[in-house]
């Protein structure tokens, strides 16, 4: 089903028209994994995408999808705009997206519409006959960009030289790099998703006194408040700072280092909407996501993923009212998939996901032309090392029940 903003304009943004006006010589040098490395944030793409216009986009993205058959895929995150997500096969959460390329060995080109880490662990889980092609190379993740893999290994020799080998536990979200996966599966770690982080806290504090968790502080806050850890034997990790701006003494005292990392969506909720939301309406029922800081999560009725925020609003009775916390693209669908409830956004003024909303339809028409002629542009491929390391922390996540 597609609501009614997918017949609006689509807007380019400045980013965009910055991305359309570099020429191919100026990236021609790099190759795909430079450009994003080195902070190169705009995606060329030939002139011609950007004067094409929203129609004729879709005519050529649905003229490529029913040509290449069954050898695509295309996955919609949930915080992808209607115009992208009309045209996926698929939509979910970065885990329900990844397994689902990871059980159709028949597609041989994944087209991932969400953003850099999720691409990196589709790669991981799929095939190796399959290619897993992200439409703009600029759409990462700010929250992932946190934890930069030379930032963590510095923090994690600090933590090694200060409390030994094997007492720390490295927990990663599944929104961070492959690399730091990688660390992860290499040091007895484990991979989470905001679905099941209650039970991998479980499962770390079962194998060591502390858990150094990645690299979003306020999931890790959240998790770890449910399992009864008190919020003073918890430290939060600046990666700027020596041993993290903590004292040794801190440091050994502490259950859980937080990586100090954020979403800048989720965390842009706060309680005086959830406040004034109650006010307006003392039935309304208050959803947030977990990446919401902890005052937000405790105010809020109910917490959970994206996939529980969108089955507890389907479930939920007609003529109920619901304020959302989390990403804007996801709460004005779940709000047009349900008419007969009143759904709406807890921030009246919050931005769509900025990374997420580079994948302009024109590049997912560019990326399909290109597999239409036999070129594969913007493949996703995590080398065999970081690969196999992460699988074994993504695999002890699908291990805890
Ligand atoms: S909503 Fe937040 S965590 Fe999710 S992709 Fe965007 S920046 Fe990353």
């Amino acid at each position: 089903m597609v609501s009614k903003i997918d017949k609006q304009p689509i807007p380019i943004t400045e980013i965009e028209q910055s991305a359309f006006c570099q020429t191919d010589d100026e990236l021609a040098s790099k190759t795909l994994e430079e450009e994003f490395d080195s902070g190169v944030r705009w995606q060329k793409l030939p002139v011609s995408y950007m004067r094409t216009s929203p129609e004729e986009l879709e005519k050529k993205i649905s003229y490529a999808k029913n040509k290449l058959g069954n050898k695509i895929m295309i996955l919609g995150h949930h915080y992808q705009r209607d115009e992208v997500i009309q045209f996926a096969d698929i939509r979910g959460d970065s885990f329900k997206l990844s397994q689902h390329a990871a059980d159709s060995p028949d597609a041989e080109f994944i087209i991932f519409c969400g953003v850099h880490f999720m691409a990196e662990t589709a790669d991981m889980l799929s095939g190796r006959n399959q290619k897993v092609i992200l439409p703009n190379l600029t759409a990462g993740c700010s929250m992932a960009d946190m934890a930069h893999i030379d930032d963590v290994l510095d923090c994690w020799d600090d933590l090694t030289e200060i409390l030994g080998e094997g007492s720390v536990i490295p927990m990663t979200y599944m929104n961070s790099t492959a690399a730091i996966k990688s660390l992860c599966g290499k040091n007895g770690g484990i991979v989470c998703t905001s679905s099941n982080a209650s039970a991998a806290f479980d499962w770390a504090f079962e194998r060591g006194e502390k858990i150094l968790f990645l690299p979003d502080q306020h999931l890790g806050r959240n998790t770890a408040v449910t399992k009864g850890v008190t919020l003073d034997e918890m430290i939060v990790w600046n990666p700027f700072k020596p041993q993290g701006g903590n004292t040794i003494e801190q440091i050994n005292n502490a259950k859980l280092i937080l990586w100090q990392g954020h979403c800048s969506v989720h965390t842009r909720f706060t309680t005086a909407q959830i406040d004034a939301a109650r006010k307006a309406d003392s039935e309304v029922s208050i959803v947030v996501h977990p990446e919401c800081t902890l005052d937000v999560v405790e105010s809020a009725d109910y917490v959970g993923s994206t996939e529980y925020i969108k089955e507890i609003i389907n479930e939920a009775d007609s003529g109920t009212r619901w304020g959302v916390g989390t990403e804007i693209s996801l709460v004005n669908r779940i709000a047009a998939e349900n008419p007969d409830k009143d759904v709406f956004c807890l921030d009246s003024v919050v931005c769509p996901c900025s990374t997420m909303y580079r994948i302009h339809p024109a590049y997912v028409a560019w990326v399909l032309d290109g597999l239409l002629e036999g070129v594969v542009v913007n493949q996703i491929e995590v080398d065999e090392e970081t690969r196999k390391f992460s699988r074994i922390a993504l695999e002890r996540m699908l291990s805890i029940k």
